[in-house]
């Protein structure tokens, strides 16, 4: 405990600027309890940015906001560790009060966008979906090379999110769901939504849609996500100021469910 301690303290000393959540080892995570400002380490974000916390807080005040955040707690908690998301995208869908729900696939999701459709039809729900291929606007349009399409030498038709959005905020859906769109595709899609969107599908070719799976096995069988700068040992400090930080062992427990 002392030595977290140490890590609170280190904020003044070695200016950490930004957050690292993602450095906060596993027996501090201080914010489950409430407790990272007294607790957490120097690159928590409650003590780095102090100010982006209490501006974002009074945001949760506007009544859709608020509900939504509402909402999707109470659907955490009613189905937690039972439903499937399919189920929680239903739950939250109805709780809400939605009756139109978008979804935006992958050309290749479309079977299974059929059947989302009738699970959300079975709810009493309304579904309306389009297919990434949306269009058939040809990848040279947006200014493309022959030699960088997938098969050259023939018609490729580019990604559409944007009209993919641009269909569904049409239709008046009142909430989207992404289904295996891919890297920056969805980025496009989430930017035009009109509505909120959740993922329900994360394209990974590689992974069966699965790409926690390249974290998880990092150290072994998918080490090749790393760049050139790998560090021969792991470091247990964000690297920004990491050579001003006195060197306070951190203790490793196993994480908690939550
Ligand atoms: S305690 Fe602070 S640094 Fe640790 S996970 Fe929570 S917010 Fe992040
Ligand atoms: S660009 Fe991505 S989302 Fe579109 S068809 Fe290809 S794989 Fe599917």
């Amino acid at each position: 405990m002392g030595e977290q301690r140490d890590d609170r303290t280190e904020t003044a000393d070695t200016g950490y600027e930004d957050a690292a959540c993602g450095y906060c080892p596993p027996t501090i995570r201080a914010c489950r309890q409430g407790q990272d400002e007294e607790r957490g380490p120097a690159w928590c974000p409650t003590h780095v940015d102090p100010e982006g916390l209490a501006e974002a807080r009074p945001l949760y005040d506007a009544p859709d906001t608020l509900r939504v955040a509402q909402e999707s707690a109470r659907v955490e908690s009613e189905g937690y560790c039972r439903w499937t998301r399919v189920e929680e995208i239903c739950a939250f869908a109805k709780r809400m009060g939605y009756r139109r729900i978008g979804i935006a696939s992958c050309i290749s999701f479309v079977d299974h966008a059929r059947t989302l459709m009738d699970i959300l039809e079975s709810h009493g729900l309304e579904a309306v979906s389009t297919a990434c291929k949306t269009g058939g606007v040809a990848k040279e349009s947006i200014g493309l090379r022959d030699d960088e399409k997938i098969r050259p030498g023939g018609h490729e038709s580019m990604c559409n999110p944007i009209s993919q959005a641009e269909v569904l905020n049409r239709a008046g859906c009142e909430f989207n769901v992404v289904m295996g769109l891919c890297v920056g595709h969805d980025s496009l899609f989430y930017r035009h939504s009109k509505a909120l969107v959740t993922t329900l599908v994360t394209k990974d070719r590689v992974l069966a849609h699965n790409p926690v799976g390249a974290l998880a096995l990092a150290d072994s069988y998918y080490s090749r996500v790393y760049g050139p700068d790998r560090p021969a040992k792991p470091p247990k400090r964000p690297r920004r100021h990491r050579a001003a930080a006195p060197a306070a062992a951190v203790e490793v427990e196993a994480p908690t469910t939550r």
